[in-house]
């Protein structure tokens, strides 16, 4: 049973938006409605990456959104985090490869890398012709990248590249990835390389079993002795500042996204809570107990709504900070996965199905609470920021 989809906006959220950003959000909500939602379930039981998603929303300019030249649409960071809002009704998956291609992978080569790699990346990366993904994490690496094992040494004409890399989305569809070592003849500072992924030494392979952005692909990196010309280094990259300034970018973005799973989830719910009778023929919604999720649904959206469209003024205006970003990627992701888990439960036993959205979004969200800086870790961003006692 599927029930369309008509926005969710309780404090008239809408008359923040100019009409050029309600356009963009309408544009991606009607993608979503005709091409992500008929399919999403059959990909996330099957856990397969529905590929012919990519060419449409290349087309919609969804790929490096907010960048500028090289193709790419060159929108403000309202519109940027209300498509990521609507991809993310549809499917956190889906978000996922959209902000790892454009946060992850077109911001970095625009912010780090020479006119020469700009020419020849980022336009086939705008229009989906290639695909790329973002190497940090490792397998004994995550929550700190700063102690990472991959290394990068320089050659006559190059680097050498060995390590391991865990948990990269986009990873075995690739044709870049954006690789982060550290360069031993730069007294191991961490520097980012972009390698062709079919390159002799390089491997992906995907993990299986994951219970969580099931229709996103999720690899494991090899890279042994994997050698690229000098041209592949991103020369502006210095230091663990350089990734970190990419993830800040996309968790502006999954900071939106949380709360595209979270309307799905309080539509799906309230929908539901005014069709399904229990006791005296009265439909569910009537009880007290219902009522009580449900306002704390809408208000924690709405309270989310309003915190994302704060700070991507702050962004566009050029005074947004790194803690700022950690507070809506925390809040915005912890709110969703509460609202998932009551929609969950006002659905009863219907609730734990793939008939409806919410239990997809549930376990999704538990991937989207991990990546990209844990609860924790942002919650000891922003205590740093107010104590200025570093607590990691
Ligand atoms: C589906 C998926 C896709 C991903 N995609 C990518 C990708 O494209 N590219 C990429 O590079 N990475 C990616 N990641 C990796 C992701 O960023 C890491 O999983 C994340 O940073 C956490 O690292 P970890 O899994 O090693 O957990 P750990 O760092 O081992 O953390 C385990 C637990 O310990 C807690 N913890 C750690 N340190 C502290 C501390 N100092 N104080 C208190 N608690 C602490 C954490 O909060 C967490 O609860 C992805 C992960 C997943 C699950």
């Amino acid at each position: 049973m599927s029930f369309p989809f008509q926005g969710v906006d309780f404090l008239s959220f809408d008359s923040l938006l100019n009409e050029d950003e309600r356009m963009v959000r309408e544009t991606a909500r009607r993608f979503v409605e005709d091409n992500l939602i008929p399919i999403i379930e059959k990909h996330n039981r099957e856990s397969t990456f529905p590929r012919q998603l990519i060419k449409p929303m290349a087309d919609l300019g969804f790929f490096g959104i907010n960048l500028h030249g090289y193709g790419c649409a060159g929108m403000s960071n309202i519109e940027y985090g209300l498509v990521m809002q609507e991809l993310e009704r549809g499917d956190s998956g889906i978000r996922s490869f959209a902000s790892v291609q454009s946060s992850l992978v077109m911001y970095p080569i625009h912010t780090f890398g020479t006119e020469e790699q700009k020419q020849k990346w980022l336009p086939a990366l705008a229009a989906g012709e290639k695909l790329g993904c973002f190497g940090l994490t490792e397998p004994n690496f995550g929550s700190n990248p700063g102690g990472m094992l991959t290394r990068a040494r320089k050659t006559a004409d190059g680097y050498i590249l060995n390590g391991e890399k865990m948990w990269i989305t986009n990873g075995s569809v690739a044709d870049v990835a954006v690789i982060w070592a550290k360069l031993e003849d730069e007294n191991n500072k961490v520097r980012g390389f972009l390698v062709e992924t079919n390159r002799p030494g390089f491997q992906a392979k995907d993990v299986h079993g994951k219970w969580s952005l099931r229709a996103s692909v999720t690899s494991g990196l090899s890279l042994q002795d994997v050698h690229i010309p000098a041209a592949n280094l991103l020369p502006a990259t210095g230091g663990l500042k350089s990734p970190l300034m990419c993830l800040n970018q996309a968790r502006y973005g999954i900071a939106w996204g949380a709360i595209g799973a979270a309307m799905s989830c309080y539509d799906t719910a309230l929908k539901y809570a005014l069709e399904r009778k229990q006791f005296r023929d009265q439909p569910i919604a009537s009880h007290q107990l219902i009522q009580e999720k449900l306002s704390w649904m809408i208000t924690e959206i709405s309270k989310a709504q309003l915190l994302v469209h704060h700070i991507g003024k702050l962004k566009d205006a050029g005074k947004v900070s790194f803690e700022h970003i950690s507070m809506a990627k925390r809040n915005n992701v912890w709110m969703a996965i509460e609202c998932a888990r009551m929609a969950r439960d006002i659905l009863g036993g219907n609730g734990i199905t793939d008939d409806y959205p919410i239990m997809r979004h549930m376990m999704n969200l538990e991937s989207v609470k991990t990546y990209e800086g844990t609860q924790d870790i942002h919650t000891l961003i922003i205590g740093s920021k107010i104590t200025g006692i570093p607590a990691f």
